[in-house]
């Protein structure tokens, strides 16, 4: 069976009908596990409701960088209002979530646009110490600022750690190896060297799969969805030179690892 532990399956590119037949593709493909990951106040809400919804999605409730969060909003992919809300307040109520969440997820910090100011970090940091505190797995996002997001969660000893889509270079994956952290590959791995190469590197305890459904499918410009995740498992059993059965079994284990 295969888990996607990193998708979105926010009402902004899924209706509630396209979700429903997204879940029964996921089935159809073995695909038993999939962590919807919230970004803010209305997303987060949405995924709390999905979990109810269907046994095999897994919420993880976030609060993505913010200033990355409003150039989405500028191209057109989120409301305005996406980003109308107080971070703190947003905080307390994942804290009050906790025992609903698996995980605490989109986090990170976004350097793309060359944002400038601590906002971010702020947040970030306490998300961090909330996740210590609440015991819970971290997925994080992280773009032009690896090296920053690496350091501020070692300063914090942060523990179980998912790199979502890892795009650092290779000098700080030798960090993530070290810190026992993991590294969710995405889909779209079936075109992209940096990913396989990533593979390779990756001891096989500290791989996932993801989808980040919508984006990152494994073709160019196709809606991504959870049973994609297939195709990131294909590529580790290529890479690795290993059955796609011990693929399974290992993802499982560290699923085990992490979240349970
Ligand atoms: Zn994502």
């Amino acid at each position: 069976m295969y888990l996607d532990v990193h998708a979105h399956l926010d009402p902004y590119f899924f209706t509630e009908e396209q979700i429903e037949a997204a879940i029964k593709n996921a089935e159809k493909n073995n695909v038993k596990i999939i962590i919807a990951n919230g970004l803010n106040k209305e997303t987060n809400r949405h995924v709390l409701q999905l979990a109810k919804k269907y046994p095999q999605i897994k919420a993880a409730l976030g609060i993505y960088p913010w200033e990355a969060m409003m150039d989405d909003v500028k191209a057109g992919h989120y409301k305005e209002e996406s980003i109308n809300f107080n971070p703190d307040e947003e905080l307390k109520f994942i804290k009050k979530h906790k025992n609903d969440i698996i995980a605490i997820g989109e986090v990170g910090i976004d350097q793309k646009n060359e944002h400038k100011t601590r906002k971010q970090f702020e947040i970030f940091e306490k998300i961090i110490i909330l996740a210590k505190e609440i015991e819970k797995p971290l997925i994080i996002h992280s773009r032009k600022a690896e090296a920053e997001v690496i350091d501020i969660l070692e300063k914090h000893q942060a523990k179980k750690v998912i790199m979502h889509c890892f795009s650092g270079k290779k000098a700080l994956w030798q960090k993530i190896r070290d810190n026992k952290w993991y590294c969710s590959i995405p889909t779209n791995c079936t075109r992209s060297d940096h990913f396989q190469e990533l593979i390779k590197f990756m001891p096989m305890t500290q791989l996932f799969g993801e989808t980040d459904s919508p984006f990152l499918a494994p073709q160019k410009d196709q809606k991504n969805e959870p049973a994609n995740v297939v195709e990131t498992y294909k590529m580790i059993a290529k890479i690795k030179k290993m059955e796609l059965q011990e693929v399974e079994n290992s993802l499982w284990m560290n699923y085990q690892e992490m979240f349970l």
